[in-house]
C-alpha cells in the first residue's frame, strides 16, 4: 500500500468525524482503490537496496546512546521549536538518515521550503523505511511519522505539500543526521 493511501485512510476517520453533521457530499473514500502493482515491499532498505534489520533497544539504552534533545524527540515524541533545528534551512545536496538507527529517510531532492521552520519533504527515500501512525494527542488529529527501523518519532505528515505527492513530511531536525553528497 502506498504511503499516500495509508495517509488518506488515517485521515479519513478524522475527516468523517469533522464533517459528520454537515451533510458534506464531497467526501471521497480512498479505501476501495486497488493497490498499485508497483508498490515496493515494506522492507527497510539501505541506500544501496540491502534489507536492514530492525533496531530494538530498551529505553535506558536509547537514553545512554543519544544526545538529550535527540532522545527527547525520537523516543519521547517531543517537537523541537520551529526555526531552531539544524536542518530547516539546510540547502545542501545529500541524504537525511535517522539519528537513532542510521536508516536513510529523506533525499535533499525532495526537500522544499515550507516556511514552517522544520525540514519538510514531499516523500521519503523508501516507503518501507517509515511508518505512519494515527496521532490524536494534544487535542489534534494528525498522522505521526515514525522510523520503521527503530520506531523513533520523526514528525508528522500533512496533506498540504507540493506535487507529485501533495504531502508535507514535517520532520524534526533532531531526528535526522544529514550526510552531504560527495562532490561530483
Ligand atoms: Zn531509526
Amino acid at each position: 500500500m502506498s504511503l499516500r493511501m495509508k495517509f488518506s485512510i488515517l485521515m479519513l476517520g478524522t475527516f468523517l468525524t469533522l464533517t459528520a453533521c454537515s451533510n458534506n457530499k464531497s467526501i471521497t473514500a480512498g479505501t476501495d482503490t486497488h493497490e498499485a502493482q508497483s508498490s515496493p515491499p515494506d522492507s527497510i532498505l539501505s541506500l544501496s537496496g540491502e534489507v536492514l534489520k530492525p533496531v530494538v533497544k530498551t529505553d535506558e539504552e536509547w537514553k545512554k546512546s543519544l544526545a538529550p534533545q535527540v532522545y527527547r524527540v525520537l523516543r519521547k515524541q517531543a517537537t523541537e521549536r520551529a526555526f531552531t533545528g539544524a536542518y530547516w534551512d539546510n540547502k545542501k545536496d545529500g541524504i537525511y538518515y535517522c539519528a537513532g538507527c542510521g536508516a536513510p529517510l529523506f533525499d535533499s531532492k525532495t526537500k522544499f521550503k515550507s516556511g514552517t521552520g522544520w525540514p519538510s519533504y514531499y516523500q521519503p527515500i523508501f516507503e518501507g523505511n517509515i511508518k505512519l501512525i494515527e496521532d490524536n494527542t494534544l487535542g489534534m488529529s494528525r498522522v505521526e511519522v515514525v522510523c520503521a527501523r527503530c520506531n523513533g518519532h520523526l514528525g508528522h505528515v500533512f496533506p498540504d505539500g507540493p506535487e507529485p505527492t501533495g504531502l508535507r513530511y514535517c520532520i524534526n531536525s533532531a531526528a535526522l543526521k544529514f550526510q552531504k553528497n560527495p562532490q561530483q
